[in-house]
């Protein structure tokens, strides 16, 4: 018998597909890659870690994230930062995880794409054989530096595929940055069989989300929060089953929604949108995936089966190779099954 929700969702087998590589770099991390790299100016110690990544505002955690981003140096960061990702998730008994790669900041900054390539698969073996967790690779355009970036991460995909690659996506700032120019760049990427999951309609618009379904192909949404606000919208993603990743916490602290109790995950279930919940970017918004669960059932009044529904969802939502995903929705429902007794 368990005894809290908390403790519940600490040991709910899950999924996880939308949460940043550089931004899972917790504390732990941060000060070990910030030790290996003393002049950069990050504190190697935890507890000044933590205050840190305490953030007065938005600009202030953009250039955290900057600065954390600059740690991460050559092949060996990348393969230390993937791998002890890798860790922080099975502690919270994540099974599967889509993790969002943004290869243009790194090889932009001189790591050569090839050997980027060869440590985040180096770390995902390892993750897999020797913690259990099966991870897939979402290569992002950083919207941010635009056309150059989109071309430069379309070639990385489409040319060095590395064997854990299985989606293709658009992050950072959603306003200016028009979701259409990026058409091509989706086009030659969903060409070799990769997946559509760009970022849309967490600071804009529905609009942004439309932009995406009709010229990137869709196939889920990065955030999609505003959907609620155009009822054709909810009935299309409803429809298709075309599901939004959503992260509340990463809402509140981008302004996207004011409050926890506004936030409008409540109407896309009652819309009948197929949800997932996500962390974005965990320690740098104080927060985890077990703790982002805890906030959905809090706004959507879960019992344990309803907290399963929904942990089932991202695992039917996931680009998991079938075998894995038969594997963890039973996890699931042997652990609901014992935690019923
Ligand atoms: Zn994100």
């Amino acid at each position: 018998m368990i005894s809290s929700i908390t403790d519940f969702i600490a040991g709910l087998p899950k999924a996880e597909l939308h949460v940043h590589h550089v931004g899972s770099a917790s504390p732990r991390i941060v000060a070990e890659l910030a030790a290996r790299h003393p002049t950069a100016g990050v504190p190697a110690d935890v507890e000044k870690l933590a205050e840190y990544f305490t953030f007065s505002d938005f600009a202030h955690f953009i250039q955290v994230y900057l600065s954390v981003v600059d740690l991460i140096r050559d092949a060996d960061d990348v393969r230390t930062l993937t791998y002890e990702v890798a860790r922080d998730m099975t502690a919270q008994n994540i099974r599967y995880a889509e993790l969002t790669i943004t290869p243009y900041s790194s090889v932009n900054r001189g790591i050569p794409a090839e050997a980027f390539l060869e440590a985040i698969e180096d770390a995902r073996l390892a993750a897999e054989s020797e913690l259990g967790i099966v991870l897939r690779w979402c290569f992002d355009i950083p919207g941010e530096a635009g056309l150059p970036s989109a071309e430069e991460t379309a070639r990385i995909a489409t040319t060095l595929t590395p064997e854990g690659l299985i989606s293709f996506g658009l992050g950072g700032p959603e306003i200016g940055v028009p979701r259409g120019q990026f058409a091509p760049y989706f086009d030659q990427a969903r060409a070799i069989g990769l997946h559509s999951v760009p970022h849309a309609g967490e600071t804009t618009g529905p609009e942004t989300i439309w932009d995406s379904i009709r010229l990137l192909g869709a196939e889920r949404i990065g955030h999609g929060t505003s959907a609620t606000r155009d009822p054709e919208l909810l009935r299309y993603l409803a429809e298709h089953q075309i599901a939004l990743e959503v992260s509340p916490t990463s809402n509140l602290a981008t302004r996207a929604v004011g409050s926890l109790a506004e936030h409008p995950l409540p109407d896309l279930v009652k819309a009948g949108v197929l949800v997932t919940i996500n962390s974005d970017d965990p320690p740098m918004f104080s927060t985890d995936l077990n703790r982002e669960y805890g906030i959905a059932a809090d706004l959507l009044g879960l019992d344990e089966a309803g907290i399963g529904a929904l942990a089932k969802n991202a695992v039917t939502a996931s680009f998991a190779p079938d075998t894995v995903k038969a594997d963890v929705l039973h996890e699931i429902d042997t652990y609901l099954a014992d935690c019923a007794h």
